[in-house]
């Protein structure tokens, strides 16, 4: 069964989302809690479930997506300052929304993964 999630309705502007960002395929809006003082999260208006599903159906979305990060963040000037972009996948690495999308993080000095 296809469960219709929040984000398909915030594209549908059915329920209220603060949105900073709109293209022909991409959305972008704020998260509703969130986890720095920039976090955007990225949609593309054509659904999939998760990054692999996106790449399986349909690869360019990804570029889509990261072409949209590229004008939003120089447009905001968070390119000068850094940012991170994440993507969780399956409910076992914290996905809770089975809509793709990409977080935007900014403001804060992160750590690196994968170094001590
Ligand atoms: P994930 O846990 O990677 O699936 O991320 C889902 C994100 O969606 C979380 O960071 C939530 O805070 C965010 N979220 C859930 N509902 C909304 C909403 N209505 N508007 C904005 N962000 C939302």
């Amino acid at each position: 069964m296809d469960v219709v999630t929040i984000f398909e309705k915030i594209i549908k502007k059915e329920i209220p989302a603060e949105i900073v960002f709109e293209n022909h395929n991409v959305l972008a809006f704020k998260d509703i809690s969130p986890q720095a003082s920039t976090h955007v999260l990225f949609i593309h208006k054509e659904k999939s479930t998760n990054i692999n599903e996106m790449i399986e159906k349909n690869p360019t979305q990804i570029s889509d997506i990261f072409k949209a990060i590229k004008e939003f963040t120089e447009l905001e000037g968070i390119d000068q300052h850094g940012f991170r972009v994440v993507t969780n996948c399956g409910a076992r690495a914290g996905q809770s929304v089975f809509y793709t999308h990409f977080h935007l993080l900014s403001g804060e000095s992160f750590g690196n993964f994968g170094r001590a």
